[in-house]
């Protein structure tokens, strides 16, 4: 089978398992944005998935990313790249130029270096748009698995909604291996409604992979980051 047959089968079966999964929750599937997460595929695979309609994408390694996109660039696709990979500060300065969305902030350094990044990828006239940035909870409290605690979360916020060169638009989490994804998403929720509360335009839940989709559904997810179920099984094992 070609790559783009592959594809073109895998993104429907996916495409109806989000519909099942919105039937199954009660939802209008217009609510929930599917984003292939492309990481470890090449720039081929993206073309491919843009002519089958696929719009935002998101990567989750800078240097990968930033390769992927120059060699896309001749192709002037209108694609929203989404940054949702944990983010080390001297890589914002090339996330800045590409990225219409980092999901995975999750410090308040990180947010300053971001602002910075974004003003001088401005000024350079390398983007004209602000930055949206979900903040990442962390549902286990484990530090080594990126995301901020509940604790963290306001403070977080409200440095990114101070930001110039940021919009805060909402959380984004990963369900822990060792936890149910239902108790971990329901957890999500009770974390997100207390953000929206101080900011209600911050309506972006990022919630849901490959293996967890249905329950993320369920728990109100409008964004599911779907990488094996769509692209096959990953050449390496992401971190
Ligand atoms: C890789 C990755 C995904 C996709 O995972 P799959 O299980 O392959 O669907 C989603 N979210 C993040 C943050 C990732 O790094």
């Amino acid at each position: 089978m070609t790559r783009e047959r592959e594809l073109e089968s895998a993104l429907g079966a996916l495409s109806d398992r989000l519909a099942n999964a919105c039937r199954g929750a009660g939802r209008d599937p217009g609510e929930v944005t599917l984003l292939p997460v492309t990481k470890y595929f090449p720039a081929r695979d993206v073309a491919i998935l843009y002519e089958l309609g696929c719009r935002e994408f998101g990567e989750s390694r800078e240097q990968e990313a930033t390769a992927k996109i120059a060699e896309l660039a001749e192709l002037s696709l209108p694609i929203r790249w989404h940054m949702i990979g944990r983010l080390q500060r001297n890589k914002v300065r090339a996330v800045a130029r590409w990225a219409h969305t980092v999901q995975s902030v999750d410090s308040i350094r990180l947010v300053d270096a971001l602002d910075h990044a974004v003003a001088g990828a401005m000024e350079a006239g390398e983007r004209t748009e602000r930055l949206s940035a979900l903040v990442q909870v962390s549902l286990d409290d484990d530090p080594t698995r990126g995301g901020v605690s509940e604790a963290d979360l306001l403070a977080v916020a409200e440095r990114v909604a101070a930001a110039e060169g940021l919009v805060l638009s909402g959380v984004m989490a990963v369900a822990p291996l060792d936890v149910e994804p239902e108790r971990a998403f329901a957890r999500l929720v009770q974390v997100h409604e207390r953000l929206l509360r101080e900011y209600p335009t911050a309506t972006v839940r990022s919630a849901g992979m490959s293996a967890d989709l249905e329950s993320a559904v369920a728990y109100g997810s409008t964004c599911v980051r779907v990488g094996t179920a769509l692209m096959g099984a990953r050449p390496i094992p992401s971190p």
